[in-house]
């Protein structure tokens, strides 16, 4: 589900948009540095040992850079990629086209890993550990077993949720990268890149105020800057400056500290519906009329690093931060520091 759809527009857009502006080798990708330099060094190795790379898992939220730095890497060891994603292999036959397909060295990459069901992932785990598939022909007695040798190929999973994945299926990607939100610098050098790309003069104090409204997302500063292109054009003489940034984003409905109408949404409900919690991201979900795992894995990562709310064993509560941003009075007692029973990972 596209965030915002005023900014965003359709989500065939958005995926068009985050094509043109991926960046293609790991020299372009801005940020993440410590996971780039890692990722430098394995592809380095694989040069140099002739190997493939070893199976890499990516996590964080949407819209952090999982996609580009699985298509980066087959870019910089020169091999080719193959793309499917959890859903779309609901059973081990929807796999095994991109098993046989998979040349040496080459990357199959699967988003939204998670959702792939248990049938599969016992499917391809002969296949990451040995390069082997093992295939059932025929039916009851007179069924047997054949077992078919791969080329030996990197599996690249990316989840949005790695609690999620079996212990077993985790432990067999040797490097696990977890994908944290964006510093303002570095979302602000995004859209000043993707800016050129597009054509588009932009002053640096502009960028500073798109990426400071980009929920520390580089997806979502696209889309801003995307939408403050289109605004430029329109309203103004088509350069994004500072006052044509804010204006954009004003009209868009995006506030001065970033968050957008679902974020609002959300902490509207939980103060005004539930008294500022504690209470069940299901319950919240209901209210709000939206899935479950939209709340989970889009919305509230970000609120809880901007500390607007907290998870605490008894559910989430709203924190005075978030009674000021909506200008509620908070008449109950504040949250302390209780233990909080999940870490951002374990959902
Ligand atoms: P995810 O797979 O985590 O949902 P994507 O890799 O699709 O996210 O990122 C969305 C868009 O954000 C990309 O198309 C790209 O334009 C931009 N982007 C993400 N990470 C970076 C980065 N590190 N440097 C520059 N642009 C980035």
């Amino acid at each position: 589900m596209p965030r915002d759809p005023m900014v965003t527009g359709s989500a065939l857009d958005e995926r068009q948009r985050d094509a043109a502006l991926r960046p293609r080798f790991l020299r372009e990708v801005i940020g993440q540095r410590e996971v780039a330099r890692r990722l430098q060094i394995a592809v380095n190795a694989a040069r140099k040992l002739r190997e493939p790379l070893a199976h890499i898992l990516f996590d964080g939220p949407p819209g952090l850079g999982k996609t580009t730095f699985a298509t980066v890497l087959p870019n910089e060891l020169g091999t080719s990629l193959q793309i499917t994603s959890g859903p779309a292999l609901s059973k081990p036959a929807d796999l095994l086209p991109f098993l046989t397909n998979a040349e040496e060295g080459s990357v199959l990459f699967i988003d939204e890993i998670h959702r792939m069901p248990r049938a599969v992932e016992e499917f391809i785990s002969p296949a990451m550990e040995d390069f082997r598939v093992d295939i059932v022909l025929g039916e009851g007695v007179n069924a047997r077993t054949i077992s078919l040798t791969l080329k030996r190929f990197t599996l690249i999973g990316a989840t949005t949720r790695s609690g999620m994945l079996s212990g077993p299926m985790r432990d067999r990607f040797k490097m696990h990268e977890h994908l944290e939100f964006y510093s303002v610098e570095d979302l602000a050098t995004i859209i000043r890149v993707n800016a050129k790309k597009l054509q588009t003069e932009i002053t640096e104090e502009a960028s500073y105020e798109l990426a400071q409204r980009s929920r520390g997302t580089p997806r979502i500063a696209n889309s801003r800057l995307w939408w403050a292109r289109n605004f430029a054009a329109s309203e103004a003489d088509g350069r994004i400056t500072a006052d044509v940034a804010r204006a954009a984003l004003d009209m868009a409905g995006v506030d001065r500290a970033g968050l957008d109408k679902q974020d609002r949404r959300y902490l509207e409900t939980l103060i005004d519906v539930f008294e500022g919690g504690p209470t069940g991201v299901e319950a919240l979900a209901a209210t709000m009329n939206l899935p479950t795992d939209t709340l989970s894995d889009e919305v509230e990562p970000y609120l809880l690093r901007e500390q607007y709310i907290i998870r605490s064993p008894r559910g989430r509560m709203a924190t005075p931060r978030a009674f000021e941003l909506l200008g509620r009075p908070q008449n109950r007692k504040p949250p302390t520091s209780e233990p909080t029973l999940f870490d951002a990972g374990e959902r």
